[in-house]
């Protein structure tokens, strides 16, 4: 059995960054807290546990110490309100977070209705959210976007995250709908060109072994396309879970890993499969 590893995966600019500043911070005496866990993979956040970063579950505010900002961002109106009570605030947020955070609020205080498409519960989402003054809606699918009423002047702009193709439909049907619609590629490229790689590895292979955690929202799209794509495809989130009688059968298969991935986690995987290897006739 041959593996092809994805040139794509593992840890994208804005988590490498994230893991950076929470190492360094780590460094001092302070209690380091963040709302939610400060990347979306459950192996990456128990290691930085261990060095003292504690994550509190999403609705839980830390009452002293350093609250570290999240990959994905936060409300705005909570870090404000966590400043104003004394908290010093160390910001993890992905720049392209950022980015989306500022046109947001800009078009916003333009007057533009601010459409967001991305998934309703998702932290960025509630992040993005916060930073338009006025009307804002979530489009989370295009069956949203076929009911969403119109309205004359709105601003479309995507979950960092999302997926392309589906991103491309829900922008026709809106710009339909909007008589004046200011549309922005706000799709970061880690993920379209990890989207672009596992349409090849699918293509190619017999099939696709995603590695990530099941609460990332891109390691899922991974997942979605490989087996939209009509092969075996296989989301783990550690080397333990794979169904390893079942890889016995392919004689080509690919492994991607999303942008939360630590590369230990997906080297654990390739070895495990590699005994597979080893262990036929
Ligand atoms: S996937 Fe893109 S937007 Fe999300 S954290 Fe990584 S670099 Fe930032």
């Amino acid at each position: 059995m041959k593996i092809v590893l994805a040139k794509t995966a593992g840890f994208c600019m804005g988590v490498k960054r994230a893991v950076q500043i929470a190492l360094e911070t780590a460094r001092g005496t302070e209690d380091i807290f963040t709302c939610g866990p400060l990347i979306h993979n459950p192996q990456a956040v128990e290691t930085l546990r261990e060095k003292g970063i504690v994550p509190l579950p999403d609705d839980t505010d830390p009452d002293h110490g350093i609250l570290l900002i999240r990959a994905h961002g936060m409300p705005a109106d909570r870090i404000a309100r966590l400043r104003d009570k004394g908290l010093q605030i160390i910001d993890a947020t992905c720049p392209h977070v950022v980015s989306s955070q500022n046109r947001i609020r800009k078009f916003s205080e333009e007057g533009y209705t601010i459409l967001i498409v991305g998934d309703r519960e998702h932290p960025e989402i509630l992040s993005l959210q916060s930073f338009a003054v006025g009307p804002c809606e979530i489009i989370s699918s295009l069956a949203d976007a076929r009911a969403f009423a119109g309205t004359p002047r709105a601003m479309v702009i995507a979950q960092t995250t999302f997926n392309a193709a589906e991103y491309e439909e829900i922008c026709t049907e809106l710009t339909r709908k909007v008589l004046q619609c200011k549309v922005f590629q706000s799709i970061c490229k880690a993920t379209s060109r990890r989207q672009e790689e596992v349409h090849h590895l699918a293509a190619t292979c017999d099939a696709v072994v995603v590695v990530g955690g099941r609460n990332s929202a891109n390691t899922r799209r991974l997942a979605e396309i490989a087996a939209a794509a009509g092969k075996p495809a296989f989301h783990v989130e550690t080397a333990a879970e794979l169904p390893l009688a079942e890889f016995a059968a392919f004689a080509t298969v690919g492994v991607t890993a999303g942008a939360s991935t630590p590369d230990w986690v997906t080297q654990d995987v390739i070895a495990r499969l590699q005994g597979v290897i080893q262990e036929r006739p």
